[in-house]
């Protein structure tokens, strides 16, 4: 199994950010994973996994860690019966058109989430009322001593949260559909993504909501807004004159740029509203937001 060095995370991040990563390899298959976990076990490395990078903020100065893509039979899906059978790496589009494709209805909600299934299963990604949770029946997890198959419940599954730590690969999950006619969901899927394009800035580089929503009459979007972030800059990077919960790279932004974004709109929601927004994009590295 090939591992690189020095692979800059930055080719890998829909915000096109991020520095190198100690190791890099794109395992195919179980026993690839498996070898590599090893790997990584001996030199005390810690592993983290890469989907499509959609919700990803990666330290500018690099990552100490493995770094692995899956791809080949981890990235295959299939159909049994009502079942979705989906690697880890297969992307949520491609999964979808393959539900669509043999009449299962369930995961439209999913073409609003422009990820893996296993960037999914960490964060228990959701729109529109449907999440992973709703149709996950089981996803098979390699850690360094050993696999198995964990239900929803030993995942930890809650809102945009999951139990899994770096360290725990989604190897394939298997996703509870059921029947509906592919007009059908060809149709809801249209109308969802219209609504998306409506609000949402999906033609610029992002990496998704930035914050959580918070327990409040008013979503982290509109609190932002009513900060009076949406266009505020720092370096490269903006806050969407679109939709105040998305940080779009604007011109060669870095890592550090969004941060500082970040930090300043924690400190302006908590300055006027009094709440600690908390951040749904996952970080990589070294990387941390003082607390306000
Ligand atoms: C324009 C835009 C719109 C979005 N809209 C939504 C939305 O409506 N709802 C929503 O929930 N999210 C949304 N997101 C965020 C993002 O798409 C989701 O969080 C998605 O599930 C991330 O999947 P990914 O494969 O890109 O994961 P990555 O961003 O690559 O990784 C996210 C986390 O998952 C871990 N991970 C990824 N794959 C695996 C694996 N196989 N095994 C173990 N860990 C893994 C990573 O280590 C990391 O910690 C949006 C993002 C963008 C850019």
């Amino acid at each position: 199994m090939k591992i690189e060095e020095g692979v800059e995370l930055a080719r890998f991040t829909t915000l096109g950010t991020g520095g190198p990563a100690r190791a890099f390899a794109r395992p195919e298959s179980d026993r690839e994973v498996e070898e590599l976990l090893r790997w990584a076990a001996e030199r005390d490395l810690a592993v983290a996994v890469v989907g499509l990078g959609s919700n990803i903020l990666a330290a500018d100065d690099g990552i100490d860690a493995l770094v692995l893509k899956l791809g080949g039979d981890l990235a295959a899906v299939e159909t049994s019966g009502e079942s979705l059978h989906v690697g880890g790496g297969a992307a949520n589009a491609v999964a979808l058109h393959r539900a669509r494709a043999a009449g299962l209805g369930g995961f439209e909600f999913a073409c609003a989430i422009p990820g893996t299934i296993g960037g999914g299963v960490w964060m228990n990604g959701g729109a529109y009322g449907g999440d992973f949770a709703g149709v996950l029946e089981r996803a098979f997890v390699a850690t360094a001593d050993g696999s198995a198959w964990r239900t929803p419940a030993e995942l930890g599954l809650s809102y945009r949260h999951s139990e899994l730590r770096h360290g725990q690969v989604v190897l394939r999950a298997e996703l509870a559909l059921r029947p509906r006619p592919p007009d059908e969901i060809k149709a809801e899927v249209r109308e969802l993504n219209a609504r998306r394009k409506e609000a949402q800035p999906t033609n610029r580089r992002t990496f998704g909501s930035v914050f959580k929503n918070p327990d409040h009459q008013l979503s982290a979007g509109r609190m932002l807004e009513a900060c009076g972030l949406k266009g505020h800059r720092s370096g490269g990077a903006q806050i969407s004159p679109k939709h105040a919960n998305f940080i779009e790279n604007a011109d060669g932004a870095t890592t550090a740029d969004a941060l500082a974004l970040m930090i300043e709109a924690r400190r302006r929601a908590h300055e006027q509203f009094g709440v600690r927004l908390e951040h749904e994009v996952e970080f990589l590295g070294e990387l941390e937001l003082p607390d306000v």
